[in-house]
């Protein structure tokens, strides 16, 4: 067992500094070696992402990648605690830096300011030693668990929905991933209703408490992970309850050869009623070859934009459109111009989830919401069928 563990050497300011866990006989110094020498990727800066960052930082993990492509918008800080007033519009993997940095200065960070995809995912998932879900959306999920079990890394899990969340690490190598539970996502009539579901502000900082504990056991090499368990916590009653978890034979991904595992997009799936409508990559290929003018909105990220846009599409980032919807004046109105009330306008992002929510907010801004239309799957499923891309410039001077 001793030899899977690689150590590092601490500085005197890390001695002083992570004093209280060299005094744990069960973790001493070697445990703090462990962590330094250490590494794990944060999936969201968000809710659950927030605590987590901070308690691996403070506890001394030596390297820690956050992917994340959001800004910090104000709803967040009502759970998103890493962030803050003060980083407002910030992308949350620099704020959420700025803070670890703060609580251990010895710390490596690297910042993925982009979506998980399953382009990037297999790059990213292998270069850390554990890997912690804190998504809030079903493809991320999934792909998370599928990347994991194919390179054989711990996937901590955590889920949170109104007062309710879920914990376990799922790591096929030696116990159930998350298909072995949940073979597909549910059902639109069954899903969660996602970014518009509540959840309680603290609900995320129990349970993204509880899997920076996951990780750090996992990282020190001490105590039983949570693996072929899942932790069930009710917070309106307070009782945590424990779940055995069976590997399932049948299981479509940790029942395969690593070999024979495919990473794929799975849909988004939302049951909230979602205004708009919304169009195939298929048939949107097939207006444009028809030389139809459709107005193409992208509203991801600009650094998403180098990997290439859909040919004519506008860019506007969903956060510029948002807050332009909240203030008013002379700026907001020059942002909102590009977008007409009058003609249909197909929005999209990386996978179809941040434009339905541009789409939302759009509509409750009082435009008609027969005229915007939704690319489902996003410019991923665009990149699949059409190979026509062109460098951001060019789309930007159509
Ligand atoms: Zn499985």
């Amino acid at each position: 067992m001793e030899s899977v563990f690689r150590q590092a050497q601490l500085s005197e300011t890390e001695m002083r500094r992570f004093g209280r866990h060299l005094i744990l006989p069960e973790f001493g110094i070697e445990g703090q070696r462990r962590l330094k020498a250490g590494s794990a990727l944060l999936i969201g800066a968000g809710g659950l992402g927030s605590p987590t960052a901070l308690y691996l930082a403070a506890a001394g993990v030596g390297r820690i990648g956050l992917v994340d492509p959001d800004r910090v918008e104000e709803t967040n800080l009502q759970r998103q605690i890493a962030h803050g007033y003060s980083t407002l519009g910030r992308l949350k993997t620099e704020s959420a830096a700025a803070r670890m940095l703060d609580l251990n200065p010895e710390l490596v960070i690297e910042r993925h300011d982009v979506f998980l995809s399953v382009e990037n995912a297999l790059e990213l998932i292998s270069g850390y030693d554990v890997i912690i879900d804190g998504t809030d959306n079903f493809p991320t999920r999934y792909l998370v668990n599928d990347t994991c079990v194919k390179l054989g890394k711990p996937n901590v899990f955590g889920g949170v929905l109104r007062f309710d969340g879920q914990l376990s690490v799922f790591d096929a190598r030696r116990g159930p991933c998350y298909r072995c539970l949940f073979p597909e996502p549910p059902p639109v009539e069954l899903a969660p209703n996602c970014a518009e579901a509540g959840v309680l502000g603290v609900l995320p900082g129990v349970i993204g408490a509880l899997q920076a504990t996951e990780a750090i056991k996992l990282i020190s090499g001490i105590g039983t992970p949570m693996i072929g368990r899942m932790l069930v916590y009710d917070g309106l009653d307070l009782s945590f309850d424990t779940v055995t978890l069976a590997k399932s034979p049948n299981c479509p991904c940790c029942s395969k050869p690593s070999g024979e595992i495919v990473l794929r997009a799975e849909p988004m799936v939302c049951s909230a009623p979602q205004p708009g409508g919304s169009i195939t990559a298929e048939a949107l290929l097939a207006r444009l070859d028809a030389g139809e003018d459709v107005l193409l909105l992208d509203v991801r990220n600009p650094p998403e934009w180098a990997g290439g846009v859909i040919p004519g599409a506008l860019t506007l980032p969903k956060p510029e459109i948002e807050a332009a919807l909240r203030a008013s004046g002379r700026d907001a109105d020059a942002v909102l111009a590009a977008i007409p009330h009058s003609r249909e306008v197909v929005l999209y992002c990386q996978g179809g989830v941040r434009s339905a929510a541009v789409i939302r907010s759009l509509a409750a801004a009082g435009y008609d919401s027969r005229l915007l239309t939704n690319l489902e799957g996003g410019f991923a499923a665009w990149e699949k069928v059409s190979t026509a891309l062109v460098p951001i410039n060019e789309a930007m001077d159509t």
